[in-house]
């Protein structure tokens, strides 16, 4: 096989799936309750890619080279029956993950796992409730997301991690207490840069908190050789055992070695987080496309592909818009 490179000579590994842009909580940074009210227009059901959909897609970007799923959202546990999802993919060779909030785990970590779902990234910014409650603004709470945590360990869906984007004036000291909670039971936690995804969050700079801000307050970390090309954590040795990895999107961009794909729940497919506009794969799909009329899409937007967001962020005018991480899946 001739592997598909994109202009930087990228090759195409992973593709993130948003299956619903839906969430049952409202985190300040992403979903803001003032834009997504009770009167935003979400997808709607029959402009969703069904799972047919979605599997077919897969395995043609598995024949151009992906080799991770990625299931997110919006909260991809609000997609009714997911597992059957799973179960279609599982049969593919890839591994298949899923970033969630972690609430609905409970009720669902054991289909999914006997599914075939690999393993899970919980996201958890802080175990203080107050805080908790005033970064997701939904009532769910820390304890329930634990128990997430524990349903989808208890089931074998590990190594699990932890995202936790930290926010200036928010979050800071949630860091050091995060990290004595996971680091002991062989979960890693994840600290991310607050990123200026979508247009709808009041993304400023000063409410960044830098990874040369996350080591100090973290000490004596050592690094860690990444395990594959395009791994989007620097992974670090904790002093006391265990491991972090900070993602560094804004201060210390990782675009050079990005070789995810995205797609949409409406089945539109994104080179980049950070993009104004995807390309439309489902109106081709319910038009009678062909897989090789698909594959010849797909391959000819990656052969374009020249993003580097991060890299050049400061040369990018702030008002371009740039779609929402709830729509195009973290
Ligand atoms: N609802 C699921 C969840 O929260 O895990 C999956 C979708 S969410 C969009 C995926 C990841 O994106 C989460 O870990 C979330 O914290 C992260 N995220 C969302 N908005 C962000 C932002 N502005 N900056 C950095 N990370 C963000
Ligand atoms: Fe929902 Fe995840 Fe966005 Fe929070 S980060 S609003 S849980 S999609
Ligand atoms: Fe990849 Fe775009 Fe993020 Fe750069 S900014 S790492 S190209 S998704």
């Amino acid at each position: 096989m001739v592997e598909l490179l994109d202009t930087r000579r990228r090759p195409l590994r992973d593709l993130r799936i948003s299956v619903t842009d839906r969430c049952n909580m409202r985190c300040r940074y992403c979903m803001p309750r003032e834009v997504f009210g009770s009167d935003f227009a979400f997808l709607s059901k029959v402009d969703i890619l069904t799972y047919e959909e979605i599997d077919r897609l897969v395995g043609l970007f598995v024949s151009l080279g992906v080799e991770k799923i990625r299931l997110s959202g919006g909260e991809p546990l609000l997609r009714k029956d997911l597992h059957e999802l799973i179960t279609m993919l599982a049969i593919r060779d890839v591994e298949i993950a899923m970033t969630t909030n972690g609430v609905l785990l409970p009720r669902y970590a054991p289909a999914l796992s006997t599914a075939g779902l690999d393993r899970v990234t919980v996201s958890l910014d802080a175990l203080d409730e107050a805080t908790f409650a005033a970064i997701t603004d939904s009532g769910h709470t820390v304890a329930a997301v634990l128990a997430g945590i524990e349903a989808a360990d208890s089931v074998g869906l590990g190594p699990i991690k932890i995202n936790a984007v930290v926010k200036k004036g928010v979050n800071e000291e949630e860091i050091l207490d995060l990290v004595e909670r996971f680091s002991s039971r062989n979960i890693a936690t994840r600290f991310i840069e607050y990123m200026d995804v979508g247009t709808t969050n009041g993304w400023a700079m000063e409410d960044v908190v830098a990874a040369d801000e996350i080591r100090t307050i973290l000490s004596d970390l050592e690094r860690l050789p990444s395990q594959y090309q395009g791994e989007v954590a620097k992974r670090y040795r904790l002093p006391q055992g265990g491991e972090v990895g900070l993602i560094t999107s804004v201060t210390e961009p990782f675009c050079g070695d990005c070789t995810r794909a995205r797609l949409s729940a409406d089945g539109h497919l994104y080179t980049c987080l950070f993009a104004s506009r995807g390309l439309d794969l489902l109106t081709p799909m319910r038009e009678g496309a062909t897989d090789d009329d698909l594959l010849a899409l797909i391959e000819s937007c990656w052969m374009a592909r020249d993003d580097r967001y991060s890299e050049i962020r400061a040369e990018e005018s702030p008002s371009r818009v740039r779609v929402e991480m709830s729509y195009i899946g973290g």
